[in-house]
């Protein structure tokens, strides 16, 4: 089966172009891929990873970048900045209601189940209170491209500068886009200091990690009621007021499963 990717890659990918080339990047890459802007910037939407491979393919083309790492790491910046409205995503929403990095780094796979499938298994290897390690491998006769890897990464380094807290380390030991079995991460980050005015997920509605659950494997995908939310790097005044929002509505009760195929 082909394996696809969540349409919050080109909601990203279309401001990103927008403000790197201009409106006739944006009117390229919507023609590679065969699909209008409006359906694009519908995180619900999904589009084949190889269609999103052709489409990074043509964005360095029209950026002048040669290096797929480079650009990738680029991209992935401009994917966890701050976002305006229209511009944000689902998965932000969802990993500030969370509310903490290590929760965070424990949720990955109900995340990441949501950003690919039918590309690779993610597994959480080992987690503790600062450090995690995970594996990421491609399903039989998919490939993880290097573009992945490195938007993955930045994602993950980005994820404690939700809460003010300086980025985490991401030590990769193998890399399945150069040749391995499969790309293993450490993740090192640090925790907010004791004292510090900071939220934890507070509630276990059962009913919220049902819903959860369900969207996380069912076949459409998407988050449809967290998509009006925020991103991962909102400004220190509009930070607190959003997470604790959703912390009260119960969004980080999702549990680890320490190991699940992303279809
Ligand atoms: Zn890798």
């Amino acid at each position: 089966m082909p394996g696809e990717i969540n349409c919050i890659f080109t909601k990203a990918l279309i401001p990103f172009v927008e403000k790197e080339v201009g409106p006739e990047g944006v009117a390229t890459i919507c023609r590679v891929a065969g699909r209008s802007r409006d359906y694009l910037m519908a995180d619900h939407n999904w589009i084949p990873l190889a269609v999103a491979g052709e489409m990074v393919a043509v964005c360095r083309d029209l950026m002048r970048e040669p290096d797929e790492d480079r650009w990738a790491r680029r991209y992935g910046e401009s994917f966890m900045d701050w976002k305006p409205r229209e511009e944000r995503s689902y998965l932000g929403t969802y990993s500030m209601g969370i509310g903490s990095p290590r929760g965070t780094y424990e949720r990955v796979l109900t995340m990441y189940g949501q950003q690919c499938r039918d590309v690779y298994r993610l597994e959480v290897v080992e987690i503790g209170r600062s450090r995690a390690r995970y594996r990421w491998t491609p399903l039989p006769g998919q490939a993880i491209p290097i573009w992945i890897c490195t938007w993955l990464k930045v994602q993950f380094e980005r994820f404690p500068t939700n809460w003010g807290l300086p980025r985490a380390q991401v030590l990769e030991s193998t890399c399945a886009a150069h040749g391995a079995d499969a790309c293993r991460w450490e993740v090192r980050w640090k925790n907010p200091s004791r004292g510090r005015r900071f939220w934890v997920p507070s509630l276990t509605g059962g009913a919220a990690a049902l819903v959860l659950g369900a969207a996380a494997h069912g076949a459409g995908g998407g988050w449809p009621f967290l998509a009006a939310g925020s991103v991962l790097s909102p400004s220190p005044k509009r930070r607190s007021k959003t997470a604790r929002g959703f912390t009260s509505m119960g969004l980080g009760v999702v549990g680890l499963r320490q190991e699940m195929v992303l279809v």
